[in-house]
């Protein structure tokens, strides 16, 4: 009998790295850091140096890596019952629906597993209420979107991108949609007509450049959507859940909107899990029939997503995050490098631009990589610093030693 030889493990972080460029398709282009290991707001790579996890999944793990009590039930749960389809009840959903309907005053939820996903239904719910309600003919029904927008990446999202890459070789796309300047309150009115049936906007733009706009127009928008009887959709898949200090960002401007779509750290970073909260009115729309996922609303991602949503209140991350976020962001500015054009952000969702003839935020991300600080570029000259939400004042302090000399290098 010949023996087989056993593969070496462990593998090394460039062998690692290695086989995702052999096998996999290129769609990133990720620092080159082999995680293993996370905890809390720390990571370790492969060969067990430790960093700051200052980028948090793009804000899935506000809760922080591996969260005790979200990973306990999960396991708990995967020890039950994982999947039934929603051709049969479970037990964990109904409880799930009214948890989150309590926390954030919504009366209807839909399940679903990606943000993209939550976003492709709301379209669905908007055009149906649109025809069914507002009387819009048959196919005309329009949503207002922002240019700079981020919204996920299928055919139909990508289609009302102002990103030139998001769309290059991938149309033809669906129609629909009218895209207006993000932050100009008379475009916005001007888009309006009898055949829109709803505005779905990012209350700050995420991957637009933590881009907030202009005082009272967020207000406006919600004026005008109620004047011309058109749905308010705000897309709080990053920014919900206590990322800019409050639990959803439209608290920051005082109004409510009609949908609000979650997702990311509605698990804790644990497991896909997104949901469209809304009235009744609008998700009332559908029928059997009308929509549906295999894995929407399964017992896993409920019980998960139960224990991510009270940890997120029981242990004041989102207070947390109003009270260290404008202190990060003013130690950021009193670095003072010469660099920088502006630190800007709500709670910790901060952005740190730079002037066009810095280089890129590429390479001051990664400095930061080698001194224990993971963040990410966004936009070409744009770093972003959004650290999990439990994150405490010490820590920030560490950070920001860090990160004084890497802004500060020529
Ligand atoms: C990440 C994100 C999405 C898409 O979520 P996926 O889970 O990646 O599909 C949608 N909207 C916003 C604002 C996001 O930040």
């Amino acid at each position: 009998m010949t023996m087989q030889a056993t593969p070496k493990e462990p593998f090394t972080a460039a062998e690692l790295i290695a086989l995702e460029d052999e096998y996999g398709a290129q769609n990133y282009h990720p620092l080159d850091v082999v995680i293993s290991r996370g905890q809390g707001i720390w990571v370790w790579d492969v060969d067990g140096n430790k960093y700051m996890d200052c980028l948090s999944a793009y804000s899935a793990v506000n809760q922080g890596h591996c969260h005790p009590k979200i990973v306990d039930a999960l396991i708990a749960q995967a020890r039950k019952l994982t999947l039934t389809s929603r051709a049969f009840r479970n037990d964990q959903l109904g409880l799930f629906y009214k948890e989150v309907c309590a926390l954030t005053n919504s009366h209807m939820v839909l399940p679903m597993n990606s943000g993209a996903e939550a976003v492709e239904t709301v379209i669905k719910a908007v055009r149906k209420w649109g025809y069914a309600n507002k009387g819009v003919p048959p196919n005309k029904a329009e949503i207002i979107v922002a240019s700079n927008n981020f919204h996920g990446r299928t055919i139909t999202i990508v289609g009302f991108s102002s990103e030139e890459q998001y769309q290059s070789g991938f149309g033809p796309f669906t129609p629909g949609f009218r895209m207006i300047p993000f932050g100009d309150p008379e475009a916005l009115e001007a888009a309006f007509n009898e055949n829109t049936v709803a505005v779905l906007f990012e209350p700050i733009q995420g991957e637009g450049g933590i881009i907030i706009p202009p005082a009272g127009y967020l207000p406006r928008m919600r004026q005008l959507c109620d004047e011309h009887r058109a749905v308010l959709v705000l897309d709080e898949i990053q920014t919900g859940l206590g990322r800019t200090g409050k639990f959803f960002a439209e608290e920051h401007e005082g109004i409510v909107a009609d949908i609000t779509l979650i997702g990311k750290a509605l698990s804790g970073g644990v497991y896909p899990i997104s949901a469209v909260l809304s009235n009744k009115e609008v998700l009332g729309v559908f029928k059997p029939g009308d929509h549906g996922s295999t894995y929407g609303g399964n017992p896993l991602a409920c019980a998960v997503a139960r224990v991510a949503l009270r940890v997120l209140v029981e242990e004041g991350m989102v207070d947390n995050a109003a009270r260290l976020g404008p202190y990060f962001m003013e130690q950021l500015r009193s670095i003072g490098s010469p660099h920088v054009k502006e630190v800007r952000g709500r709670g910790l969702m901060i952005g740190v631009e730079l002037h066009p003839d810095a280089g890129g935020a590429r390479r001051f991300c990664e400095a930061l990589m080698k001194r224990g600080i993971l963040c990410k570029e966004t936009h070409e000259h744009i770093i972003r610093f959004a650290p999990p939400l439990v994150i405490t004042k010490d820590e920030v302090d560490w950070a920001l030693e860090q990160i004084g000399p890497v802004l500060s290098m020529a």
